[in-house]
């Protein structure tokens, strides 16, 4: 696809408010953002609101605010179809008054039988232009019509895509669609192009499930003499097995995975990734993603969503975060967890056991509950595993290391270390043993950070106390 140089890209991403965010859609506005910013251009939504008894406000909320959690921000207020139906209208009638569409004044019943017939006859179901070079007048007085295109008989129809190359259809195939209703609503397929056109959309990047529709959505815009836009059809994700992404596949809502701990920026890599590369680099950040992205890095074949490889690539972006950003990001689960705010030392602590808590977690919530043993009011309730870990010879062994430690000036991670190897030694015991009950009795739990970053992290007072409740 060249572009003329003069011309500013304009993109747009037009969910259908009838359920939350998916992982496809997000990918889809992603691509739309990605691209009109890095050719510089605007990038627009639109809520495709128009089948009242299935959109919801819920369903926009949740939309937008999946958005902004992936950092998509959007040029312009965002249209809302459903306010712009007279304007489809009037395009209607103007196709209608250039003698490009007409009146059908066929009822149900009618075309019920038609399709009856042409079921019979084993042929393709579609209206047959009935109505294509019928006089208005004809129809009895105040009958009720719906406006149709005259779509082109002979002939193909080609779409140039910027994915999938040059795809053609037997304009046969496209019979005279309705464009408003007898009610005089629009057809979605008149609403996308009369939006597209007037918000100057110049490239259409959207999901291949929206192929078929592109032909006749090219008739119309033929029809008026608008400026034909670039399409760009992605492939659908489909699941590990191969099979169309569905919720059996674990296909959330983006919110889902923002409420399982996965960070935006990594969310944002993986969805990049799924249908889009850049040789073979992985971990691609926005700014890089801005000046390498283009549609000719789109693949023709369908990714597959592997849950898995986000939680790996979430746990990347994880290690590599501003310790600052990822108290932001968990404190509202530590409070969550603890019932209560974080106060401001509370919050140093945590700050402080970060470079020690984000080495080893794939997601925010881990991160934040490998935290609360900071947090625990002594004396520690032990969970079931350290209870059972805590048997009279660990008690014992518990009573050792206390009395060892108890002088020990410089609480230091080396100096800890060595104190607690040398009572290892002395009892002939691998240092593990003398590890676990200690992390028991510090953390109440069997899994903690390494245990002599336990120790710093308490401090030596906390340290010692948490070990003696647990000796007796
Ligand atoms: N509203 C349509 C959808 O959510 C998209 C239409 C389009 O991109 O042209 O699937």
């Amino acid at each position: 696809m060249t572009l003329n140089e003069t011309e500013q890209v304009v993109t747009r991403f037009a969910p259908s408010p009838t359920g939350f965010l998916h992982i496809g859609g997000a990918r889809t506005a992603m691509f739309n953002w990605l691209f009109a910013r890095h050719h510089g251009g605007k990038a627009l939504l639109r809520i495709e609101d128009t089948d009242k008894s299935r959109s919801t406000q819920e369903a926009i909320d949740a939309i937008i605010e999946g958005l902004d959690w992936l950092g998509l921000d959007w040029d312009e207020e965002p249209v809302f179809q459903s306010k712009r139906a007279d304007r489809h209208a009037e395009v209607a009638h103007q196709l209608l008054a250039d003698g490009n569409a007409y009146k059908c004044f066929a009822t149900p019943e009618e075309l019920a039988a038609m399709r009856e017939q042409q079921k019979a006859d084993k042929k393709p179901m579609r209206y047959d232009g009935r109505w294509r070079d019928r006089d208005p007048s004809e129809a009895s007085e105040g009958a009720p019509y719906v406006i149709r295109l005259k779509t082109e008989l002979g002939g193909k129809m080609t779409v140039t895509d910027a994915v999938q190359g040059e795809v053609s259809v037997q304009n046969s195939e496209i019979d005279d669609f309705i464009l408003l209703r007898s009610d005089g609503s629009p057809t979605y397929m008149l609403a996308v192009v009369v939006d597209d056109h007037d918000m100057g959309v110049t490239h259409l990047i959207r999901g291949d499930d929206h192929l078929n529709n592109a032909f006749r959505q090219l008739a119309m815009i033929r029809a008026m003499g608008w400026k034909e836009p670039v399409y760009a059809h992605i492939p659908l994700i489909h699941g590990n097995d191969g099979a169309k992404l569905s919720k059996r596949h674990g296909a959330l809502g983006v919110d889902a995975y923002r409420d399982m701990g996965i960070m935006a920026d990594a969310m944002f890599n993986y969805l990049l990734r799924l249908g889009w590369g850049h040789g073979d680099d992985e971990i691609i950040s926005r700014k890089q993603a801005i000046q390498w992205f283009d549609l000719s890095g789109v693949g023709k074949s369908p990714s597959r969503f592997d849950a898995k490889k986000l939680q790996n690539l979430n746990g990347q972006y994880i290690r590599e975060a501003d310790d600052d950003a990822l108290v932001e990001l968990s404190a509202p689960w530590v409070e969550a967890e603890l019932g209560t705010k974080l106060s401001v030392s509370d919050r140093d602590l945590l700050a402080q056991a970060m470079p020690v808590l984000k080495s080893r977690a794939i997601n925010i919530i881990e991160l934040a509950s490998n935290s609360l043993f900071l947090y625990k009011n002594r004396p520690l309730d032990l969970d079931e595993k350290a209870q059972l870990l805590l048997d009279a010879d660990a008690r014992q062994l518990l009573a050792t290391i206390h009395s060892k430690l108890i002088d020990l000036d410089d609480w230091t991670l080396e100096a800890t270390e060595e104190r607690v190897k040398a009572i290892a030694e002395a009892a002939e015991l691998g240092l593990g043993k003398l590890a676990q009950p200690m992390r028991a009795a510090l953390t109440g739990s069997t899994s903690s950070p390494g245990i002599f970053d336990v120790l710093i992290l308490l401090g030596k007072e906390e340290s010692l106390n948490r070990l003696a409740d647990q000796i007796k």
